[in-house]
Formats: structure tokens, sequence, C-alpha cells
């Protein structure tokens, strides 16, 4: 884990989604993991006993929208998982990973986040 800390940069914009609030520190959330440029939060409505949210600090609307230049961020998230995983416990009993673009997919926030679920099975395919 590095520097922890609110991203740098703009000032208050109302238009800044959740996550970046919660990244500003400027509305709670409960942090399980942070990197200088990821977060790894709790789920508030969570859909397995485990549920935790990775997203990059800076905004990525939506992994179709990512860049080349975001690769970086996207990799370390991936890379980080097993570490996450193992953390809360999940590692050996499994765990799945989830990111939703787009409306047929369920995507409510536009900022990109990867969902880490486990402590239940699921099914496949999923519903
Ligand atoms: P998605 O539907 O893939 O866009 O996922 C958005 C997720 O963000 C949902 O699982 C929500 O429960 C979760 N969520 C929304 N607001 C918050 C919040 N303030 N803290 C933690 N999780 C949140």
């Amino acid at each position: 884990m590095s520097t922890p800390g609110p991203v740098p940069g703009a000032k208050h914009n109302p238009a800044m989604t959740i996550f970046e609030k919660i990244a500003r520190r400027e509305i709670p959330a409960d942090i399980v993991y942070e990197e200088e440029d990821f977060l790894v939060i709790r789920d508030i409505n969570p859909q397995a006993p485990v549920h935790v949210l990775m997203f990059p600090k800076k905004v990525i609307p939506r992994v179709g929208e990512a860049e080349a230049a975001d690769a970086g961020v996207l990799g370390r998230m991936l890379a980080a998982s097993g570490a996450i995983a193992r953390k809360l416990g999940v590692y050996e009993s499994g765990y799945r990973l989830v990111i939703n673009h787009g409306p047929d997919a369920g995507e409510t926030v536009p900022h990109l986040h990867i969902h880490l679920l486990g402590k239940r099975s699921f099914a496949w395919p999923p519903g």
C-alpha cells in the first residue's frame, strides 16, 4: 500500500461521481485497501457476504471508454485482486470479478469499478 489521501487536482465539482467524492474524502466509505491511484471500498448494498468495489481515483466512466493510458491502473487493480481476496478471506474459496458497462449490464455509477464478490457460490452463466 502506498500514499493514501485525496486525489490532487480539481476544485469541488457537484457533478463528481460518488466514487470521486469518496476518493476525495468528501463522503465516507468503508475503505479496505488503497493505492496511490485506486481505492477498494465495501459496497453499500452488498450482493454477497464479501462485496467490495475497486475503482481508479481518476474517473474513467466505463470500461469500454478506457484508453491506452489507463492500462496501468487497470492492470494494477487486477493484479491487486489476489491480495485483496486474501485479506478478505476469499482467496481459497474463490471470488468473482465483475465490471458492468452500460444499461444491459446494470451499470449505475458512471465511474469504472470492479466488483469483487465472494463467500458464496455464483451461478454461471450469470443471471
Ligand atoms: P454498478 O451497478 O456496477 O454501477 O455498481 C455500482 C455499485 O456501487 C452498486 O453495487 C452500489 O451498491 C454501489 N454503491 C453506490 N453508492 C455507494 C456508496 N456510497 N458506497 C459504497 N458503494 C456504493
